[in-house]
């Protein structure tokens, strides 16, 4: 059942807001309508009913008077004058006026079925006791009211009892007619409820109308709509999370437009060259071999800078979409590092630059090993590429109980303070002919980077312009997902 309401049921049927909104304007106007109909529609007939008994009651409290002190029971009994007057009465209150003896013989009946015939009925019964009331039978939509007939000595001795039969069928009948005006204002009701609360439903579901056009016309790539719909707090919230997004899918598609756009310029830029270098050696008549072997030289390192290009490009690109697919494995650390300062050992000696490998404490920690030492590598080429002759790269591993830190500090040219944010950028370099020069692509930091972070670790860059860098990688020994 819970499940119903979960899952399969209702948010599978795509309930309409305005519908439910309408159902309820009408639902919460007309129950209590309703009930105060019902309600009041007893009591109305109640208190006409009560009414009718009270004014039944007292006439016949002074007509029971009337037939003690003309002595009907005694030596008036069976007056015709005062048998007139009974009748009078009893078409006064359109009912019926029985008068029976001590004998329980019926001396006067107004309807003149039963004179002379024995009534001993309950309330007859219970009067001569000296009960005298009322019996009400509202089902059958009449009432009897009993008053003794006493005689005229001073014990006021009871000596008949008076039956008034009254019908409360007109009580009824009005109550019914009322109760048809009830019923047709609440239909008007109804009629009305429906038509406002279906106006008042559309009118509350507007603003978030107005937000899922935009959003509409959003997903149509109209990315430039702004969307505020600021009626309700809610419809407020909304349009600042749809705002955020926005936002976050712009940065997006402009850092895709302009990756695009560098990596097509990267890419062109060696072409060009190659280009430029056999055209000249084309439109050179008889150029001299050595001009040849030159420029082919020029021609080859064109090839290979392309080449270096792309590899990192791919990289990059498998690094992007396959941050779930790290192969963690325990690795040593040194090891790693050792092996890494052994492949650029030559590099740096092409340079007189000191390669220098200090360790705290032997590290093993959970690593991608081929992301790790491709993001090591990249450091410690940069320390060697941007450095001056004869200067010295210091590697230093050092590890706490939760993270091991690798250090690379270099003896170069620095970078400058304002720049030092934009190295990680994809592309970017500080000084374009220089990492032109050293082979650079611009995005070996923007690799490391990806790389730390999907290891869930962080990098940090501290360096001042010619005296050198110090860049600080720091990664939990210990993968957790
Ligand atoms: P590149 O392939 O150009 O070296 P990187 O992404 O590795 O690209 O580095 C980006 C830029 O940061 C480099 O072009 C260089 O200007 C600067 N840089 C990187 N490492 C160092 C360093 N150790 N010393 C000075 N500058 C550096």
């Amino acid at each position: 059942m819970f499940q119903f309401w979960k899952k399969e049921g209702w948010s599978q049927l795509g309930l309409s807001m305005k519908a439910l909104l309408a159902l309820l304007f009408l639902l919460i106007g007309l129950i209590p309508m309703g009930i105060l109909g019902a309600v009041q529609n007893r009591a109305f007939r109640r208190t006409q009913i009560d009414g009718r008994v009270i004014e039944v009651q007292n006439q016949c409290l002074i007509t029971s008077d009337r037939l003690t002190r003309a002595d009907y029971m005694g030596a008036a009994r069976g007056d015709a004058l005062v048998g007139r007057e009974l009748d009078t009465v009893a078409d006064i209150f359109n009912g019926r006026i029985v008068v029976v003896d001590r004998n329980f013989r019926i001396v006067k009946d107004t309807f003149n079925l039963s004179e002379g015939k024995i009534n001993v009925s309950e309330p007859v019964l219970k009067c001569f006791q000296g009960e005298h009331g009322i019996l009400r039978e509202d089902e059958k939509q009449y009432f009897a009211v009993t008053e003794p007939i006493y005689d005229s000595t001073p014990e006021r001795n009871i000596v008949g009892v008076l039956l008034t039969i009254a019908s409360t069928e007109n009580i009824l009948s009005n109550v019914s007619s009322v109760g048809q005006s009830t019923r047709l204002f609440v239909v008007i009701a109804f009629v009305v409820m429906a038509m406002s609360g279906i106006v008042l439903s559309f009118l509350i579901v507007k603003p978030f109308d107005h937000l899922q056009v935009a959003l509409d016309r959003m997903a149509d790539g109209n990315l430039d709509e702004s969307i505020s719909e600021n009626i309700y707090k809610e419809t407020r919230n909304i349009s600042e999370a749809v705002q955020k997004t926005k936002a976050k899918l712009q940065t997006v598609d402009k850092s895709r437009e302009e990756f695009v756009a560098n990596v097509s310029h990267e890419l062109k830029t060696p072409i060009t060259s190659i280009r430029v270098l056999a055209d000249s050696l084309m439109s050179t008549e008889d150029a001299p071999a050595e001009l040849y072997r030159e420029f082919m030289t020029d021609i080859s390192e064109e090839i290979d800078r392309e080449s270096k290009i792309i590899d990192d490009l791919l990289a990059m690109v498998k690094m992007d979409k396959a941050a779930a697919e790290l192969n963690i494995t325990q690795v040593d650390i040194n090891t790693l590092v050792q092996q890494i300062l052994k492949r650029l050992t030559p590099i740096a000696q092409k340079r007189n630059i000191e390669l220098v490998y200090e360790s705290i404490r032997e590290v093993t920690a959970e690593v991608d090993e081929m992301k790790l030492s491709l993001a090591i590598s990249n450091l410690v080429e940069n320390a060697v590429k941007y450095n001056v002759e004869n200067g010295w790269v210091r590697v230093t591993l050092d590890a706490d109980h939760q993270c091991f830190y690798i250090r690379v500090a270099d003896s170069g040219i620095g970078i400058p303070e304002d720049k030092q944010e934009n190295v990680f950028e994809r592309f970017y370099r500080v000084d374009k002919a220089r990492s032109r020069e050293t082979g650079g692509t611009g995005l070996g930091l923007a690799i490391t980077k990806n790389v730390v972070l999907m290891h869930y670790g962080s990098i940090r860059l501290v360096s001042k312009e010619g005296e050198g860098s110090v860049f600080t990688v720091r990664i939990p020994l210990t993968y957790i997902v």
